[in-house]
């Protein structure tokens, strides 16, 4: 992946690779943009590459063409990006890695993590070197929880492959976050988003990191509106929650990335994988799968979908 990032830049094919660097710690990763081809071996990959890096891509392709270092799951976002108008297919250069399954900080917490070396897939899970010794976590403690549930062997959209097939046993469904909210009565699953908005500090770094929010100015920001107030009272908190999940519908890819960065663990996948599910039942696709297919929300046929409001 290095040598191919290393000669895009030198052909001049592309102006800047996104990819992974290592990070404050053996234990992290973060985004680097690499510009020089001299730079290209301060590209990583490992466990910790964690950020779903198609956030930045939009604006990327806007400098010019941009190569991207993706997980499967995230390469989901790219496809949403070129359906939605938002980057042209010949932009990008799609650098897709082979992906076992990324790390859950969690998983860390009984390791002295100023003594940890690295960070490496081990064919049981995670393998973490410590001077005292190697400690190898089990596969289901050691991965994300989307990992658990992940179905996809190989990136949906590609220009380059790193790395074979994986092949997945997913050891829980994709959505079992949201079985014990869906037996609650309404009034039940009303107090619990009552009780979770109740502790959003509306930081907005779910929005940041989405790359399905990628409004130029979200709604939330514009000065005359009067839905979202600055302050966090709790109308405010859950107007802002349900007009997003209204927004990204169609095109979440569930990467995660949203309930990942937020300070107060906010369980946001649960009603992002809501959404996902009542999109998948009422117009048979998933957000991420066809970058021919017309955005899911964004297409409305008069014949099949009659104007309700006609009626
Ligand atoms: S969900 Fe799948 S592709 Fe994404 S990080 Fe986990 S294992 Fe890799
Ligand atoms: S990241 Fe968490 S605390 Fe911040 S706005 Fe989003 S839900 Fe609220
Ligand atoms: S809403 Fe969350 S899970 Fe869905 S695409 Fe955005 S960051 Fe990823």
């Amino acid at each position: 992946m290095r040598q191919k990032a290393k000669e895009l830049l030198e052909s001049g094919e592309v102006k800047v690779v996104i990819g992974y660097g290592q990070g404050s710690a053996p234990f992290k990763s973060t985004p680097i943009f690499i510009e020089k081809p001299e730079d290209a071996h301060k590209l990583i990959w490992n466990p910790t590459c964690v950020n779903n890096l198609t956030v930045y891509l939009r604006d990327a392709c806007r400098q010019g063409k941009a190569a991207i270092v993706v997980k499967p799951c995230d390469a989901r976002s790219i496809i949403e990006l070129i359906r939605e108008n938002q980057i042209e297919r010949d932009d990008v250069v799609i650098l897709a890695m082979s992906c076992p399954g990324v790390l859950n900080l969690d998983a860390l917490a009984e390791i002295d993590l100023a003594d940890v070396k690295s960070v490496e897939w081990h064919q049981n899970g995670i393998a973490i070197k410590t001077n005292a010794g190697e400690t190898i976590i089990p596969s289901e403690k050691a991965f994300a929880s989307k990992c658990l549930s992940c179905e996809l062997a190989e990136s949906p959209i590609a220009d380059e492959k790193f790395g074979e097939p994986i092949e997945r046993h997913p050891i829980r469904s994709k959505y079992a976050d949201i079985e014990e909210l869906e037996k609650m009565l309404p009034e039940e699953r009303r107090a619990y988003w009552a009780r979770q908005f109740a502790r959003c500090i509306r930081c907005y770094a779910c929005r940041s990191v989405c790359p399905g929010c990628y409004c130029k100015e979200c709604f939330t920001d514009k000065p005359c509106q009067l839905w979202v107030l600055r302050s966090t009272d709790v109308e405010s908190n859950w107007f802002f929650h349900f007009s997003r999940a209204m927004h990204t519908a169609g095109r979440c890819i569930a990467c995660g990335e949203c309930e990942r960065v937020c300070p107060m663990g906010i369980p946001l996948m649960r009603l992002n994988q809501k959404m996902r599910k009542e999109v998948r039942e009422m117009f048979g696709e998933e957000a991420g799968t066809n970058p021919e297919a017309p955005p899911t929300l964004g297409t409305f046929d008069l014949k099949k979908d009659p104007d309700p409001c006609s009626e």
